[in-house]
């Protein structure tokens, strides 16, 4: 059994988290080892999802694990949405921070899996949230830019603070409704 391998996840403020990534061109044993390695860093960051640029690399990939083992998605795309489903999200790359974000209830997402084979999969709820999420990963999108202007700036405004050492517990009370969710963060 080969050792457990881990990358450290890029946090908010390194450039690799807002570049577009690169579709995958060849799956192979390299592909396969970074896979791996991906799950390995999600497993120990307890997250339920990890795009690809969360570990600086520019690929159009995420492994994700909503509690019925470790998946990964190659290329994916979202061919269809529905409904809307305002909810909490939590970044791995924004640690500590949930933000009540308006999305699409439902989607349908396509993409490769490690053998080449073609997945497509309707999900709607939390695994529906995190396909969109590390879609967004994969374009270079945050789950900030997902707020309205207004919450936007706020939470803008707790990341500048953290980053200067302030207190920001205060702030971070508006930018989540009463109800906390306890999901992983993603
Ligand atoms: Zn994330």
């Amino acid at each position: 059994m080969a050792g457990m391998s881990t990358y450290s996840v890029r946090t908010y403020g390194d450039p690799v988290l807002k570049q577009v990534a690169r579709d995958v061109d060849q799956i192979d044993g390299a592909l396969a080892r970074l896979v791996d390695d991906m799950v390995d860093t999600m497993y120990a960051a307890v997250g339920a999802g990890l795009a690809a640029p969360q570990v600086g690399v520019q690929k159009r990939l995420f492994v994700y694990d909503v509690g019925e083992g470790p998946e990964v998605m190659i290329n994916p795309a979202i061919v269809e949405t529905a409904g809307e489903w305002y909810h909490e999200e939590g970044c791995l790359s924004i640690p500590d921070l949930r933000l009540g974000i308006v999305r699409p209830m439902e989607v349908h997402i396509r993409g490769y899996d490690l053998d080449g084979g073609e997945v497509s999969i309707e999900a709607d709820e939390f695994l529906g949230r995190v396909f969109q999420h590390e879609v967004d990963h994969l374009d270079g999108v945050l789950m900030v830019e997902r707020l309205e202007d207004d919450m936007r700036k706020q939470a803008l405004r707790v990341l500048r603070d953290r980053a200067l050492g302030f207190d920001t517990t205060a702030l971070e009370s508006t930018l989540v409704s009463a109800s906390s969710s306890d999901e992983r963060e993603i």
